[in-house]
């Protein structure tokens, strides 16, 4: 194996294939370098199975994992090239969007969310459905780090959880101008 395949693999989630939470994290940590010093946009979506444990519960861990796998490549078909999927919990996934707004990034969002909420996993003793819930926020310039901006996109899926899951929010909490 050359070096490259093994930073490659270093970078990948080994349930999904999708980039693992410390890859992606530390490309979101990049791609606001970029954009504070070049004013481009990008924005982010943060997006988490619903009712998860009810999959696990009534078909059994490795069935869970089965859709989880499915799910990644459902997902993966809906972005482009130049899109950064990570799997950073359990099922619990971030994207970044480069050149993204807010608006065609919400859009992605729901383009993914109908897609799941379409598939449907085939079991021995039944069929597995789920659907996704997720948040979505726009790079502002007024962002202190990394941290600041996940915690704003967390708040988006967070309401779009209590407004009754399936759903996607985009951000709406104004970000103070920069001093
Ligand atoms: P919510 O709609 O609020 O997100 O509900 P939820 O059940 O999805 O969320 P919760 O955080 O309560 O549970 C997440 C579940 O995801 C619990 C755990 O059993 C399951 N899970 C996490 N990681 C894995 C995994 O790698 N494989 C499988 N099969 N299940 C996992
Ligand atoms: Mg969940
Ligand atoms: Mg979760």
């Amino acid at each position: 194996m050359c070096i490259r395949d093994r930073f490659e693999l270093a970078a990948r989630d080994s349930l999904t294939g999708l980039y693992n939470k410390r890859f992606v994290l530390n490309e979101l940590e990049n791609h606001l370098r970029i954009a504070r010093r070049s004013n481009r946009v990008f924005s982010v979506i943060l997006l988490d199975i619903d009712d998860f444990k009810l999959v696990n519960d009534r078909f059994g861990h490795l069935a869970g994992d089965d859709y989880l796998r499915q799910f990644a490549g459902l997902f993966a078909r809906s972005l482009r090239e130049q899109d950064i999927a990570g799997r950073i919990g359990g099922e619990e996934f971030l994207v970044i969007l480069p050149e993204t707004a807010l608006d065609g990034a919400c859009r992605l969002a729901n383009r993914v969310r109908t897609s799941v909420e379409e598939f449907v996993l085939p079991l021995a003793d039944g069929e597995v459905r789920a659907t996704i819930s997720a948040g979505v926020c726009q790079y502002e310039s007024g962002f202190q780090d990394a941290r600041e901006f996940l915690a704003r996109v967390d708040q988006a899926l967070y309401e779009a959880k209590n407004a009754g899951k399936n759903n996607v929010m985009r951000v709406s909490i104004p970000v103070p101008a920069e001093e």
